[in-house]
């Protein structure tokens, strides 16, 4: 018998979810089908799990706090974070995961030798990302245009710097995970610190996908190894995927399928 499984969120029209999961499905002879649900009130979500009959969901904007109240049991990672972006039922009740963070993780392990790492952007996603990344060993140190924002990583003990404070040092990789280049123009950080920056790194990364943001190119014209953002959205696919399918597939043939499935699409 088939197994059900959906995204939801409001919007969700705009989902690259199902096609990852459904080519995967596909490919891999799983007998899954995945499909969207538009969720208008987060309070709803159980109630809608469990009458489309659903295995597994992930759950996007704005439902993710949502989601973390629906499950019956969080995960550690999940908790730290207070969001969940995956729900699989297993024996009547509801576990609670979140990927996005460790999908982070999951697609820059493919680079070797990075140690240090610099955090454009002091955000939600930093927010989550940054202790992912602390927990796998990686040095962190976050950047951020305001002071505000980075209040929250002095107080978990993270070399946190605004503009005006930052004094250069070298980092092997620099990752965007500001907002700055999505419906704009603009680069992250002052164009001069971000050239030094670029000088001394290996590896430049933007979470922004589908466009070459000003950010990419400049790291371009440095010779940098570059990705966008399908990477970070692959691998929180690869990860759910692996919950829903109970760890029975090899992470590496499920990547592979799901971006192929996204660069054709
Ligand atoms: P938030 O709104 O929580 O945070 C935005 C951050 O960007 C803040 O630190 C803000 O700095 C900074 N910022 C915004 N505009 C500029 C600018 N012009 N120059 C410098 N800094 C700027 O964002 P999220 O963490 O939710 O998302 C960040 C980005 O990540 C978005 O582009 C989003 O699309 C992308 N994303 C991609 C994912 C993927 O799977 N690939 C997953 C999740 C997010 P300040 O404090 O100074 O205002």
């Amino acid at each position: 018998m088939a197994k059900f499984f959906a995204i939801f969120g409001n919007p969700v029209e705009h989902s690259l979810s199902p096609i990852m999961h459904n080519s995967a499905f596909i490919k891999l002879g799983f007998d899954g089908v995945y499909k969207k649900i538009l969720l208008k009130d987060g309070k709803n979500l159980k109630k809608s799990f469990f009458e489309h009959n659903l295995s597994g969901a992930n759950i996007t904007v704005p439902h993710k706090e949502a989601a973390f109240k629906a499950a019956d049991i969080v995960d550690d990672f999940a908790k730290e974070v207070g969001a969940v972006n995956t729900l699989v039922l297993k024996d009547n009740k509801l576990y609670g995961y979140n990927t996005d963070a460790p999908g982070f993780v999951y697609s820059i392990k493919k680079y070797k030798d990075l140690k240090n790492i610099l955090i454009l952007g002091a955000g939600g996603t930093a927010k989550a990302v940054a202790p992912a990344l602390k927990n796998e060993g990686y040095e962190i140190s976050i950047l951020n245009r305001g002071q505000e924002r980075l209040e929250y990583f002095k107080k978990r003990g993270f070399d946190s710097f605004s503009f005006k404070d930052f004094k250069i040092s070298n980092f092997d990789l620099i990752v965007n995970m500001t907002s700055a280049g999505l419906k704009d123009n603009s680069l992250p950080a002052p164009k001069e610190l971000l050239e030094e920056l670029f000088k001394n790194a290996k590896v430049a990364i933007d979470i922004i996908y589908g466009k070459t943001t000003p950010f990419l190119k400049t790291a371009k014209e440095f010779n940098l190894q570059t990705a966008d953002g399908l990477d970070m959205l692959v691998g929180q696919g690869v990860l759910a995927f692996d919950y829903f399918t109970n760890h029975q597939y090899n992470l590496q043939d499920v990547e592979n399928i799901m971006k192929n499935a996204l660069l054709k699409s």
